[in-house]
């Protein structure tokens, strides 16, 4: 855990979390600023800022990640119409919050990619 982590204070229960999906190492919850009809995000129940860091870290614990959303999506519905999974990565991507996590967005056609 590390301190003044939002998401580590929702995997240690600290900070109440709409949780769709559990694993012994990962997360999902509903994102609080929905921005689209199926707004998950999914993380690793450990520490780590980004999705490089993650990946050079803890490369099986990224591919859990990817297999949560995965799951996610499935329970949602969402893998037959489709979905989009994604990382923010920094500042110009619009990352803030520094625990990784995946987006999973769907329910309603997305668009191309901006
Ligand atoms: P990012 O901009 O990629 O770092 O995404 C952070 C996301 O976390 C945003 O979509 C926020 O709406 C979401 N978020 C912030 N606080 C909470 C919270 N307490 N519970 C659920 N989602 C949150």
């Amino acid at each position: 855990m590390s301190a003044d982590c939002l998401f580590c204070k929702i995997v240690a229960g600290e900070i109440p979390a709409d949780v769709v999906h559990e694993t012994e190492t990962t997360l999902a919850f509903r994102d609080i600023d929905p921005k689209a009809p199926v707004h998950v995000l999914v993380i690793p129940k450990a520490h780590h800022a980004t999705v490089a860091a993650l990946a050079a870290d803890a490369p099986g614990l990224a591919a859990e990640v990817l297999a949560t959303a995965a799951a996610v999506a499935d329970a949602e519905g969402l893998t037959g119409p489709g979905y989009r999974t994604l990382f923010n990565s920094g500042p110009d991507a619009g990352q803030t919050v520094f625990h990784v996590h995946a987006h999973v967005l769907g329910g309603r056609p997305l668009g191309g990619m901006a």
